[in-house]
């Protein structure tokens, strides 16, 4: 569907990307297995799209249900891991023959699992909180956890995983805390795989990768805060956002730029109107001096950002009207946006709305 025709604001996805991107991962990690996280429509990339292109990940993991229905109805026949689900013990009794694996992390859960009736047995997860402050239990509640899956004949392998609170930041001592316990855990049972990695854990703690690591971001080829941009490990970023030049204005100094005037140009210049704003799902916050690339060259957002228009200044930057922009992509790194804009990158590419077309390469 095309949703608009005579609007050249879109997102083109490299997928050939992809594959470069997880053989990056997996040379941080040989031996070990992959989940690609492709949940939230793929950090907004597509998802059935990134469940192909990532055809040989180990597994996938989404967010619930809907997300896992989605790829089985796309034909992906690879196990799912279902991270935040909630279920009945009606609609769980699906989940064996449908090879999706739940991350059990609540009593409610445990409660749909006592209520199973018979039927193929469903592989699980048990997330324990070492430290998130998030979806778990406690530790200390492992082994009446465990025991009360062990003891159901309905699971099939019980997995255990925790999520790490400060990844991005390698020397946060809440890592080396956390990956502890998670040993602790992991000891006290025999758990079919264990795992603990996201993307920028994979780059700071490959030696604690145990058996699979749950990479998102670096899959799309945006690297983790905290580690400079994509090129620089080097990954491909596989979302370009792009738009087009509307007009081109001559304008003098002193002249005040879009709502609430909160930008004077300093001197005569030439401001440049592109063809997309927070109704595309570019941050309104972005501030004067975001990176936009405009006919192969970097210039700075000025004045507010609107809903179909943002504007920047060209100086004496050769560009005019109908000239490709690129609002992010290899050319402007989204890592660069987003810190401009006060926020992360999973925000900017899941935050691209619905009629932006997505074409693909
Ligand atoms: N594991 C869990 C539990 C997550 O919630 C996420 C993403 O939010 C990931 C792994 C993947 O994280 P990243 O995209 O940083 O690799």
């Amino acid at each position: 569907v095309v949703q608009q025709q005579f609007r050249a604001t879109h997102v083109v996805i490299d997928s050939r990307a992809y594959q470069h991107n997880l053989a990056v991962v997996r040379s941080l990690v040989p031996n070990k297995r992959v989940m690609a996280i492709i949940k939230s429509d793929g950090y907004g990339h597509g998802m059935q799209l990134a469940a192909d292109a990532l055809n040989d990940a180990d597994e996938f993991g989404v967010t619930c249900q809907d997300d896992a229905e989605r790829l089985r109805r796309h034909g992906v026949s690879k196990p799912l891991t279902l991270l935040s689900g909630r279920y009945t013990a009606p609609q769980l009794s699906q989940f064996g023959d449908r090879r999706w694996r739940p991350v059990v992390y609540d009593d409610t859960q445990l409660t749909a699992f006592d209520n199973l009736s018979a039927g193929a047995a469903i592989d699980v997860w048990i997330k324990i909180d070492t430290g998130m402050g998030r979806l778990g239990f406690y530790p200390h509640d492992l082994a009446d956890v465990y025991q009360r899956l062990r003891s159901n004949p309905r699971v099939g392998s019980i997995s255990l995983m925790t999520h790490l609170a400060n990844a991005d930041y390698p020397e946060h001592p809440s890592n080396r805390y956390q990956i502890a316990r998670f040993k602790e855990s992991l000891s006290q049972f025999d758990f079919a795989e264990a795992s603990i990695l996201n993307s920028a854990g994979t780059l700071g703690f490959s030696d604690s990768a145990f058996d699979i690591v749950r990479t998102g971001l670096v899959l799309y080829g945006i690297a983790p805060q905290a580690r400079g941009h994509a090129t620089a490990l080097p990954l491909k970023p596989v979302m370009q956002f792009r738009s087009q030049l509307l007009s081109v204005r001559a304008m003098s100094a002193g002249s005040p730029i879009g709502y609430g005037s909160t930008y004077t140009l300093e001197s005569d210049t030439r401001v440049g109107i592109i063809a997309a704003g927070y109704g595309d799902g570019y941050p309104r916050h972005a501030p004067t001096g975001t990176p936009v690339y405009v006919n192969g060259y970097t210039v700075p957002l000025i004045g507010r950002v609107s809903m179909d228009l943002i504007t920047v200044d060209l100086g004496t930057v050769d560009a005019r009207v109908g000239d490709a922009v690129v609002l992010w992509g290899a050319e402007n790194p989204v890592e660069l946006v987003a810190e401009k804009a006060g926020t992360i990158a999973y925000e900017l590419t899941c935050g691209i709305t619905p009629r932006v077309e997505r074409l693909t390469i």
